[in-house]
This record gives structure tokens, C-alpha cells and sequence, in this order.
């Protein structure tokens, strides 16, 4: 038999009712905050995710899914959405009907990790975009949308975390006091690190091997080598986030995997994952459009992930998934047909009708329709059709009324709309 590939996972019938709910919370949330949604394709040139996530990354690195096509271009299954959504921005220009634009998109990203728990190659984000505002109250708001995602959803225990990354003005500062300490600490750290300290000194501060985070526990911190400008938007940001009661922790270590952040960084932790603590992630990226051949224009997003938050979700999952509001338990073939006709015009009328299409006996037909779940079973045999009615039978109090056949349906149809049995 082939299974699926490691890493990747099917979401089933029983758990996909509970990624449709959070996805439908998630889409009222964002038009109540006025997002439109953007599907951009799943793959993209190489080029753009090796100038937006940056070079030196752990994702451009090592855990992109990149292969020539037929002709020999190199294409990538995209690792993450907002390269993509900056790339369709700037293509269509659709900073030209209105210059800030606020875009969200729901679906699968691919990461050649190593698969764990929270951790897979095929994985789902929901992801939201502001481009067109450089004030930091669009992240306080892009907070507050996650924030909110997460109560709606029954999540307990989220706390965001944020920090700030500078600008390319302000960063060079702080990036030479960082390597300065990182060179007295190298012994300390592992290869990775120790690998990845030139070329990009920031990793280091967020690396997860308990040697490194000992050794960087005195690291100099960004926030102290910010210019005014840039102060004076994470203050904004704090002081909008305190107006919203949203309450915080300042993280100055929090640094995010991808190159292109600028200024405010910020992810949602939760103690409910075990070790992938981060089920959101987010911050500005000021320069991104413009690297990647747009209008100088600021940016801000976030992206979520989808399998980590359907892990902690508060909500019972067995009152999502939808019963039979009715099954026809029907006995020989005139019975059958008749019973096709009827559950095909309570489907139409939207009224989920199931029924037995093969011969079965009466008794493992009642099995089927209650292991279904359906609240209602239409029973028609031989005497039923002789006495022109069929016997209707609630499932849960076990009541049975007869039911005339002229107009059968339309009898079915009221009963279930106005929930009598
Ligand atoms: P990132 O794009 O790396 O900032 O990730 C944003 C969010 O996506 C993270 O906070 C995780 O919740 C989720 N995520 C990232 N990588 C994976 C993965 N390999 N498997 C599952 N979820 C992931």
C-alpha cells in the first residue's frame, strides 16, 4: 500500500469540521476588520523567496521543496505567504485603486523540516497582510486580531510577545555590539550557531539549545540601540496595545527565522504545545515591497498556524459535525426507488437525507442510521406502501407517527424546518 509522504498528513472527516470552524471564525473576523482575501498560487520562482526570506535563513537554506520544472526553471512549493502576496501586490499594482490594502489568505505552506509534534512539512497558515501604513497601530491591531482569533476559539493561555528589529538605519549598530558579544561567547555555542554568527548574528538570539540561550543571556539588546524614530513607534505600539488591555511581554530576543523583518516583531505564545510554543507570528516588513521591485511602501503582517491552533482550540469537536437530519430505511426495490426520489428532493431542499442502496435488513438499516447519528428514520416496507403511509420514527424519544405518502415529502420538509419530529 503507499502512504502518504512523511512529514505530510491527511485531515480527516471528524477533525476537518474543526478547521472549517476556525477558518469561518477567522473569515468574519476579517471582514469585520475589512481584509479581502488573496489566493496567490502554491509555487513560485525560487528568486523570490531567496530575496525576500533572505539567503542566510534556515528556511532558503535547508528546507525549501525546490526543483527545476521540465523546462529548467527553478521553482519552489512556497515555504511561507507573504512573499507571494507582496510578489501578486506589486504584479497588479493594486496599490494604485487604494494605497493601503489589507489582504489575508488561508492554505498550505511547505517546509522540508524535521517532523515532529507541531511540526510538519506540509502545514497551513492563515495569513494577513497591511501594506500601504507605517504606523505601528496596524500592529497593535494585527495583536488584537490574533488575540481575538484565539478567544473566539476558546484558546486559553496566549500571551504575545514583542520586541523590535530596528531599521536598516538603526540595525547596523546594534548588529556589530551583538557580534562583539557573540565572539566572547563562541566556545558556548553550537555548530549552528557557531556557523551562522557572521553572516547573520540575529539567529543566535533565538536559538533554542539551552548552551546558546545561557550564553546569550547578557546579549546587548536591540531595544537599547534603537533610533528615536524607531523607539517611538514600539512605544506606540505598546501604548496602543495597553489602550486595547491587551496585556504583553517584551521579548527582547525575539528575533523571527526570516530576513525581512523590520521594526515590530511579535509572535503568540501558548504553554498548551509543549515545545513549539509559537502558534502566531508576525511583524513589519517595511523594505520587502520595495526589494522586490514595488513603490517604496511599508508593510505589516502576521501568519498563524493553522495545525497548531486546531491542536488547542477549547471547543468540543462532536458538535460540529453535521447528521443526517433524516435516513430512509427502505425494504425492497419499489420501496428503494421511491425512497431515491424523496431523500434527492429533501437534499435539494437542504434537508441532509441519507439512504440504505442496497438490500439490507430492517434491523442493520436502524444500525447504520444510528451509528450516523441521524435524529429521524423514514421507515417504508411492502404494508407501508399498501396502507399509503410510511412510519416516521424520532431516534431520540423512539416516538413513531405515520406519515401519508401523497405528499411525503413536503410533509418531511416542514416537520424537519420546524424541528418537530
Ligand atoms: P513563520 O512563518 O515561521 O513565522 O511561522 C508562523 C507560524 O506558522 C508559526 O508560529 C507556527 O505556528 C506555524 N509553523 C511554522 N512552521 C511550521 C511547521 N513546520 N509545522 C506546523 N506549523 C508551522
Amino acid at each position: 500500500m503507499i502512504q502518504l509522504i512523511r512529514g505530510f498528513k491527511d485531515i480527516l472527516p471528524g477533525e476537518v469540521e474543526l478547521w472549517q470552524h476556525i477558518e469561518d471564525t477567522a473569515r468574519v473576523l476579517f471582514a469585520d476588520f475589512g481584509f479581502s482575501e488573496i489566493r496567490p498560487p502554491i509555487m513560485e520562482r525560487t528568486e523570490l523567496f531567496k530575496r525576500s526570506i533572505g539567503e542566510g535563513t534556515d528556511i532558503v537554506e535547508k528546507e525549501m521543496y525546490t526543483f527545476p520544472d521540465r523546462k529548467g526553471d527553478m521553482i519552489t512549493l512556497r515555504p511561507e505567504a507573504t512573499a507571494a502576496v507582496v510578489r501578486s501586490y506589486i504584479q497588479h499594482k493594486l496599490y494604485a485603486t487604494d494605497p493601503v490594502r489589507k489582504l489575508f489568505t488561508i492554505g498550505p505552506m511547505f517546509r522540508r523540516e524535521r517532523p515532529q509534534k507541531g511540526r510538519y512539512r506540509q502545514f497551513y497558515q492563515i495569513d494577513a497582510e497591511v501594506i500601504g501604513v507605517a504606523s505601528a497601530l496596524v500592529d497593535a491591531q494585527l495583536i488584537l486580531l490574533l488575540v481575538t482569533l484565539c478567544s473566539r476559539l476558546n484558546v486559553t493561555d496566549v500571551m504575545p510577545h514583542i520586541n523590535s528589529l530596528g531599521c536598516p538605519e538603526c540595525r547596523p549598530v546594534f548588529r556589530k555590539a551583538l557580534s562583539r558579544y557573540i565572539d566572547g561567547v563562541s566556545a558556548d555555542l553550537c555548530d549552528d550557531c557557531r556557523r551562522r554568527k557572521d553572516k547573520n548574528p540575529l539567529r543566535v538570539l533565538d536559538c533554542k539549545v539551552p548552551s546558546c540561550r545561557d550564553a546569550m543571556a547578557g546579549a546587548p539588546s536591540v531595544l537599547e540601540h534603537l533610533d528615536p524614530d524607531c523607539a517611538g513607534e514600539f512605544d506606540l505600539l505598546k501604548k496602543a496595545l495597553d489602550t486595547l488591555d491587551i496585556p504583553y511581554i517584551v521579548d527582547k530576543n525575539l528575533v523571527r527565522g526570516l530576513d525581512y523583518y523590520t521594526r515590530a516583531t511579535f509572535e503568540i505564545q501558548t504553554g498548551l504545545l509543549g515545545a513549539q510554543s509559537a502558534v502566531a507570528g508576525g511583524g513589519r516588513y517595511d523594505k520587502l515591497v520595495r526589494t522586490l521591485g514595488g513603490p517604496d511602501t511599508p508593510a505589516t503582517g502576521f501568519a498563524i498556524g493553522f495545525d497548531r491552533l486546531a491542536e488547542i482550540v477549547g471547543i468540543d469537536r462532536s458538535g460540529l459535525a453535521s447528521t443526517p437530519d433524516l435516513f430512509v430505511a427502505a425494504l425492497g426495490e419499489q420501496c428503494r426507488a421511491l425512497a431515491f426520489e424523496w431523500i434527492s428532493g429533501l437534499c435539494l431542499a437542504g434537508i441532509r437525507a441519507e439512504m440504505e442502496y442496497g438490500e439490507k435488513s430492517l434491523k442493520s438499516q436502524m444500525k447504520r442510521a444510528n451509528r450516523m447519528g441521524a435524529s429521524r428514520v423514514l421507515i417504508v416496507g411492502e404494508n407501508e406502501l399498501t396502507e399509503g403511509a410510511a412510519v416516521l420514527r424520532d431516534m431520540k424519544t423512539k416516538d413513531q407517527v405515520s406519515i401519508p405518502l401523497e405528499g411525503l415529502v413536503e410533509t418531511l420538509i416542514q416537520k424537519v424546518k420546524q424541528q418537530a419530529f
